[in-house]
């Protein structure tokens, strides 16, 4: 017998399991590259916009240096946009890495974190990461239910998180409902209130919460340039919070974690609102052209605020798996979510036009009896 590495907690944590790659579906199931659709990841379909990719080619000049940690000039156009200082940002490798570092900044082993069923996967590492306890309030309606997240605040709970909307069942929570339970929220409790979707909420939907974090100390908003931007590949996200909160989470942010290529993208990708427009309305055209087809097919999904979709694919526990080796065959992808605890269903990323209708053709064809 050989002793096991490590503690017992970090070894029963359950492997990731990611969106497939294109070239891996292409190697398995023989197909050509180019006719693969994967809506898997939630990316944007528009791909890193020609801002960036400008941006990108004119920083590589500089890889030979470290980037610089304390990222100047995209904190710069940040504070700027958000009309917060400088102090008030800390960035991420990706928004994930803003989620592990809030978590570590804030919680030690044996204390515990409070999220929701059907949540995002990176909540439940996190905790797990840290050997801290898992306290997971039932969803309604596969959404937050916020007052049970209240009631299970305990003594030994240091940290929420709430996504707004949630991956991977797009559900929303309204700005008036939000800000009431983060005031209710004890004051030595943190509030990681993440963010990934909001640049594809409907103007209606929208609601302002760098202005709940004047307001509210224990509050750390999370953002970030993976979705909405189109920029997934270069892993970058931030979070806005008070000075304390924020000085506490850079201590623990490795010094580099964001790389030049990722800082030089990010400040071009988020002066280019004509990219984000036109990502939001091709998200909202996609959105009815897939519930339209839901409909027309009598399967069941959750309405979203997102850039994806859930739907039942069937009422047996075996559905969603069965279904999603249909699509793999015929190149499609799209996101199992039996890990999730959702085994009947399947996510679908909002795609272009015509990788909507191919998932739409394929889907068809693989719920056809027989
Ligand atoms: C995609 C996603 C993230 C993480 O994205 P990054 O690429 O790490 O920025 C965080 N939260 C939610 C809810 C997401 O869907």
């Amino acid at each position: 017998m050989t002793t096991p590495f490590g503690p017992s907690y970090v070894r029963e944590i359950a492997p990731y399991v990611a969106g497939k790659p294109i070239s891996e579906v292409a190697r398995e199931f023989g197909l050509d590259e180019a006719r693969i659709v994967k809506l898997a990841s939630n990316e944007n379909p528009l791909g890193v916009p020609e801002s960036a990719q400008r941006a990108i080619a004119q920083a590589a000049a500089e890889l030979g240096r470290y980037p610089d940690s304390n990222a100047f000039e995209l904190k710069a156009a940040l504070a700027a946009r958000y009309d917060v200082p400088a102090e008030w940002i800390t960035l991420g490798n990706g928004s994930n890495d803003i989620l592990e570092i809030a978590a570590h900044a804030c919680v030690e082993r044996g204390q515990s974190i409070v999220y929701s069923q059907y949540s995002f996967a990176g909540y439940a590492l996190a905790t797990q990461g840290l050997g801290a306890r898992h306290r997971v309030t039932p969803a309604v309606q596969y959404g937050h239910d916020l007052d049970a997240m209240l009631a299970a605040i305990a003594d030994d709970t240091r940290l929420v998180f709430v996504a707004n909307p949630n991956n991977p069942t797009g559900t929303f929570i309204d700005g008036a409902a939000l800000e009431a339970f983060i005031a209710r929220v004890p004051a030595d409790v943190v509030v990681v209130l993440d963010e990934a979707y909001t640049e594809y909420l409907a103007a209606d939907k929208r609601y302002d919460s760098i202005e709940w974090v004047r307001r509210y100390p224990n509050l750390v908003v999370s953002r970030t340039f993976s979705k909405a931007y189109g920029l997934a590949g270069l892993r970058i996200g931030f979070a806005i919070a008070q000075p304390a909160l924020t000085d506490l989470l850079n201590r623990l942010r490795q010094p580099f974690n964001v790389n030049t290529l990722a800082q030089a993208a990010a400040v071009a990708a988020l002066g280019d609102t004509a990219y984000l427009e036109k990502s939001a309305a091709l998200n909202a055209e996609g959105y009815r052209t897939l519930t339209a087809a839901f409909e027309r097919m009598g399967l069941e999904y959750v309405p979203s605020d997102g850039n994806f979709v859930l739907v039942r694919v069937g009422q047996d526990d075996a559905a969603g798996d069965r279904v999603n080796l249909e699509l793999l065959r015929q190149g499609v992808i799209v996101r199992p979510v039996g890990g999730y605890g959702l085994p009947q269903w399947l996510r679908v990323t909002i795609g272009l036009a015509d990788e909507n209708a191919a998932f739409i053709a394929a889907l068809e064809r693989s719920l056809a009896p027989g």
